[in-house]
């Protein structure tokens, strides 16, 4: 039996930790009490959001680990570069951009 496995694809795709929305309010303030209300890249306390360290269309998780405190600028650039190197062919989305 020579069977091909395109079930593997697809569960690769799907396995990742989701929050509802409730419960990841509540992670957010948790992230942005870790990092003390701070921009960890410029320090700044204006305008936070919370990033996600390995992006959720890579798998990235919505764990405190996967989560860093950003301004609005550090998280837009950071976007821009990395987000722009590993999707080339993608633009960033707004959606990525505020993926808090
Ligand atoms: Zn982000
Ligand atoms: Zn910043």
């Amino acid at each position: 039996m020579n069977f091909k496995l395109p079930l593997v694809q697809r569960i690769a795709k799907r396995r990742r930790l989701q929050l509802d929305p409730v419960s990841y309010k509540k992670l957010q303030r948790a992230v942005l009490k870790r990092d003390g209300w701070r921009c960890q890249q410029c320090g700044v306390r204006d305008k936070l959001h919370v990033h996600h360290i390995q992006p959720r269309s890579l798998m990235g998780d919505d764990a405190e680990s996967n989560l860093i405190t950003l301004c609005a600028s550090c998280h837009e650039k950071i976007h821009r570069s990395v987000m722009g190197r590993s999707h080339p062919s993608q633009k960033a989305k707004r959606e990525d951009l505020f993926c808090s």
